[in-house]
């Protein structure tokens, strides 16, 4: 059975590639009918924060991206949180030590830095010589008589390694390019290059899909599996795969602290999970040439690694946008004005909730659904039909004003009064006629009436919305642009 994971730090605001991340592994368990795992990579307090735990689940469950071992649901292997599971480290930790599959480090900073500036100057590999490797019991004595403190270090095997990546195919690494490395502190604490494939063994995870960037700790990561297979500590090696690199602005790599990178914004502009997580399910993977809108379950039932690219994707906010909005459009109307409601509050609606209208919501919600991109579009959209008085946007003001439209106002101003208000047909015919007589068309007679009644240039289809805005505020507002 396919057991896969999820395994963020809890540092920062999660990001769109840790989405992504995410997303490949859960659709890639929903697939396989597998396990999605979701652990907790907290052993650096320095930088870990509870905010950041809370908001790494927040936003898993906001995506709808659920998982069948971990915080909150625990599971067999539980805790799911490193930072609870330091005895375990600790444990492997010994037995490698005692088995000889890694040996205590003595070399302090400096020597390090000394002897690798020399190698470099050489032209010598520069990682760790293994100094420490062979130490006799007396050597080890002596240093630790002189006070020094030691790391634990692993030992890498003397021959390459070779693994199928799932993404990328066979990939060899000499063993010159990956030395011995550290697995534990000198206070004691484990590393990242420890516990990740230490839980990893022991949650029995069968596939790790995760980021480019990871590429280079999956040799290592092979080397200490099958000393924990020896140790009888692992059952097998899991198959690795690795996602491409997603490409910012300027071709490059986007970093966690791009501001278009943060999952919150897309929260905040009001992009539906759906429309998200399409967008991203095509950062390196896609479901067929022609077809860029496909809902999550047609993702999970089309899902396969082998389909991932490996060449590096490019984050594209107009085609995130676009996709959005096809699902937005795809929403059915009630569910569309429900989900609308955290943007007709405050504090993206100063005018709410004392001016807020259900019904007049309900009413205008269908044409708005037609139009926005994001849902926070829909404040600006409908905000005329809730103030007093429509904004006061200069810029539509000016554009729409221009030409002089005194003269159009007035005749349109009359024959909206002896319109039907029941009716938009009505109230179109009526800007219609008064357009003709000062011989525009109705795309130049209606801006000014727009401009008057809602305050600006584009928005919702005019003469619906004059209909819900109701007769006297209407035609009040257009005296008021003649006044
Ligand atoms: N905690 C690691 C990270 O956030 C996980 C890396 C991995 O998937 O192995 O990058």
């Amino acid at each position: 059975p396919v057991r896969v994971r999820f395994c963020p730090s809890p540092t920062g605001n999660p990001h769109v590639g840790l989405v992504r991340t995410a997303l490949f592994n859960w659709a890639f368990a929903r697939h396989h009918q597998g396990t999605l795992v979701f652990r907790i990579e907290d052993t650096d307090a320095a930088r870990d924060s509870e905010e950041s735990y809370e908001q790494l689940l927040d936003s898993m469950r906001w995506l709808g991206l659920d998982w069948d071992e971990g915080p909150e649901i625990g599971g067999p292997h539980a805790p799911y949180r490193q930072s609870q599971r330091m005895d375990l480290y600790k444990d492997v930790a010994e037995k490698l030590l005692a088995a000889g599959y890694a040996y205590p480090c003595y070399c302090t900073t400096e020597e390090l830095d000394t002897r690798r500036d020399a190698a470099r100057a050489a032209g010598k590999p520069s990682g760790y010589d293994g100094h420490c490797r062979d130490l006799t019991a007396e050597q080890k004595e002596a240093y630790e008589a002189e006070g020094r403190t030691s790391i634990v270090r692993f030992r890498m095997p003397d021959e390459a390694i070779t693994f199928t990546d799932l993404v990328r195919g066979d990939i060899t690494v000499q063993p010159e390019n990956v030395p011995d490395y550290g697995i534990v502190r000198a206070n004691g604490a484990p590393l990242y290059t420890l516990v990740n494939p230490v839980d990893d063994a022991l949650m029995e995870i069968t596939h790790v899909l995760r980021g480019e960037d990871l590429l280079s700790s999956t040799p290592r990561q092979i080397a200490l599996y099958r000393a924990l297979i020896e140790l009888g500590i692992a059952k097998d090696t899991p198959a690795f795969g690795h996602l491409p690199y997603v490409m910012g602005e300027g071709n490059k790599k986007l970093s966690k602290r791009d501001p278009q990178a943060s999952l919150n914004l897309y929260r905040e502009r009001g992009f539906l999970p759906e429309g998200l997580l399409n967008y991203l399910s095509l950062l390196g993977w896609s479901i067929a040439e022609d077809r860029d809108i496909f809902s999550v379950d047609e993702l999970i039932a089309a899902f396969d690694i082998k389909d991932v690219n490996a060449n590096p994707a490019r984050f594209d906010l107009k085609k995130a946008e676009h996709i959005n909005a096809e699902h937005i459009r795809m929403l059915d109307v009630k569910t569309f004005t429900e989900a609308c409601g955290p943007w007709l509050k405050a504090p993206f609606a100063p005018w709410a909730p004392e001016a807020f209208d259900a019904e007049k919501w309900t009413r205008i919600a269908p044409y708005a659904q037609t139009r926005v991109t994001v849902l926070s579009d829909i404040t600006d959209n409908v905000d005329f039909l809730f103030l007093d008085e429509p904004v006061e946007d200069e810029a539509s003001w000016t554009k729409a004003m221009k030409g002089d439209p005194v003269a159009l106002l007035t005749t349109a101003r009359a024959n909206l009064e002896a319109a039907d208000w029941s009716d938009p047909e009505s109230l179109k015919n009526a800007v219609l006629t008064a357009g003709e007589a000062h011989g525009l068309k109705l795309g130049k007679a209606q801006a000014p009436v727009r401009v008057a009644v809602t305050g600006r240039t584009v928005g919702l289809p005019l003469f619906e919305s004059l209909e819900i805005l109701g007769r006297e505020k209407s035609l009040a507002r257009v005296d008021a642009a003649l006044a």
